[in-house]
């Protein structure tokens, strides 16, 4: 890919306020993806499509991302971004509101990243745990929202978001298919990992079993 494009790709969305990945949680994300190097990721929350630009050059052979957006201006400037780029092959955009579209999907996924209405949260994570695989991980971006979410600050215009970011941090915590890490880089990633607890336990149980002569 090119690379003085994808910078003209980023200055401009900083340019217009568009609120798009912070350059060191966009550098946790692309060392975990290198490693894993996934066949397909969801995007809650296009913007423009910088992200998903960003996150193709660490797919699978022929892997692809699926990524929401629900501005249709947005949509626009994306899908304009996404050929600058030469990766119209590889991501796939749904227009409209991730709530109304999620459901409608039933593809498996290695990665979903959340980066979209703080508000919905909790439902964004329902639907990706329907969705990951084994193995898989969510990234939850901006989950500590300006410091909001671990202080006690709670002015009415934020006061819906912040409590349904602690309903996502207290979900990811306490399922015990996920295993979450909240970092404090940026305005703060959740990084939950879907780990086989059942299987495992299974597993510990049989061979337990069969341990006795
Ligand atoms: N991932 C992008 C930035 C996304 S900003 C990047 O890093 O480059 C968040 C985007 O989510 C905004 O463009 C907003 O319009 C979109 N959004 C917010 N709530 C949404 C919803 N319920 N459905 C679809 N898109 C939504
Ligand atoms: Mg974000």
């Amino acid at each position: 890919m090119n690379n003085i494009e994808l910078k003209k790709i980023k200055e401009k969305a900083l340019e217009e306020h568009i609120p798009i990945i912070m350059d060191e949680t966009l550098e946790v994300i692309e060392k975990y993806l290198s490693k894993n190097k996934p066949n397909s990721i969801l995007e809650i929350g296009t913007a423009v499509g910088y992200s998903a630009i960003c996150f193709t050059e660490f797919l699978a052979e022929n892997g692809v991302i699926d990524t929401i957006e629900r501005e249709a201006d947005r949509v626009k400037e994306a899908k304009i971004n996404i050929k600058l780029a030469e990766v119209e092959d590889k991501i796939n955009i749904y227009e409209g509101d991730a709530v109304e579209i999620l459901p409608t999907l039933n593809n498996k996924y290695d990665v979903v990243f959340i980066d979209a209405a703080k508000g919905k949260y909790p439902f964004f994570l329902k639907e990706a745990l329907r969705m990951i695989n084994k193995d898989g991980i969510i990234f939850a971006d901006n989950i500590l929202y300006k410091g909001y979410v671990m202080s006690d600050y709670n002015k009415h215009k934020q006061r819906t978001a912040v409590r349904n970011l602690r309903e996502y941090i207290k979900e990811v915590s306490e399922n015990p298919n996920l295993e979450t890490e909240i970092l404090e880089v940026g305005d703060g990633l959740a990084v939950s990992r879907r780990t086989n607890r059942k299987a495992l336990k299974f597993i510990l149980i049989l061979s337990f079993l069969f341990s006795f002569p």
